[in-house]
């Protein structure tokens, strides 16, 4: 049974204007599904609904086999974990943001998410701006660190559902392969829907999905999709 299942969604956010046109697909259980397409294809809209943040205008999206729109939207959000591209931090050191939702997580726990993440050097930091007060303990952390502190609370939380979204990470290249490395740790065996704007960066994904305009316009393999050009 699959884990995640568009069925024939049609969704608009303004009735003159659809988004999403008749999308269907799965993702099986412990499978990683990746989205790829041009900015404005209907990528994060797919993760919006299922958040229930919209509903669908038609079709159905089950989770489970269960029809989300029985389910309400706390428990699809404790079901589902996303890294977001850009990752806001608390006011408080590096370890506390990584705990931030799970407050039963021992500190052996939080030190493993930290070091599978690779921010473990600087657990008890606080990120730099917030404070002007925090002397020594404040750090800076770039973009890359911060989504790896995101990476880091979302293994702690251990969802069964990930939604990884990289689409506009602004990211060097080196930083990228960092990611990409802690990216593919956390969805190693997890239910993943990867949201992507390069193939390059999803040659792991069991399946690959070509968005444009609110179509799949192309699915398969990362192979399949070199050889079709
Ligand atoms: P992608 O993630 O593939 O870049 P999005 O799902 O963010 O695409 O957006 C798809 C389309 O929906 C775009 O044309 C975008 O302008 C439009 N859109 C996104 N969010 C809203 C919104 N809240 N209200 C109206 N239109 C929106
Ligand atoms: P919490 O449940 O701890 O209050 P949030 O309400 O901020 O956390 O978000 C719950 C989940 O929904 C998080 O995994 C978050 O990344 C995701 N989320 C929040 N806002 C959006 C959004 N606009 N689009 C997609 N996912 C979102």
């Amino acid at each position: 049974q699959a884990a995640v299942a568009f069925e024939d969604v049609h969704f608009a956010y303004r009735a003159d204007r659809p988004i999403l046109r008749g999308i269907s697909f799965s993702v099986p259980a412990g499978k990683t599904v990746a989205l790829v397409g041009p900015s404005g294809a209907g990528k994060s809209t797919i993760s919006r609904l299922l958040f229930r943040f919209y509903e669908p205008q038609s079709g159905r999206i089950r989770i489970d086999g269960q029809d989300i729109a029985q389910t309400q939207q706390k428990s699809l959000r404790s079901a589902i974990g996303m890294v977001p591209q850009d990752t806001v931090l608390f006011n408080d050191t590096i370890g506390y943001n990584i705990r931030y939702g799970r407050w039963d997580a021992t500190e052996a726990e939080i030190r493993e998410a930290a070091r599978l993440a690779q921010i473990d050097s600087f657990i008890e930091s606080l990120p730099e701006g917030y404070d002007t007060q925090v002397g020594e303990r404040g750090l800076k952390l770039s973009g890359g660190e911060k989504q790896r502190v995101a990476i880091a609370r979302t293994i702690l939380k251990s969802p069964p559902i990930l939604i990884l979204d990289e689409a506009t990470s602004a990211l060097d290249s080196f930083t990228e392969k960092e990611i990409q490395d802690a990216l593919d740790r956390v969805s190693r065996d997890r239910t993943t829907l990867v949201i992507a704007h390069r193939l390059s960066t999803v040659v792991g994904a069991d399946e690959i999905i070509v968005l444009d305009k609110g179509e799949i316009v192309e699915r398969g393999t990362h192979m399949d999709l070199l050889e079709s050009g």
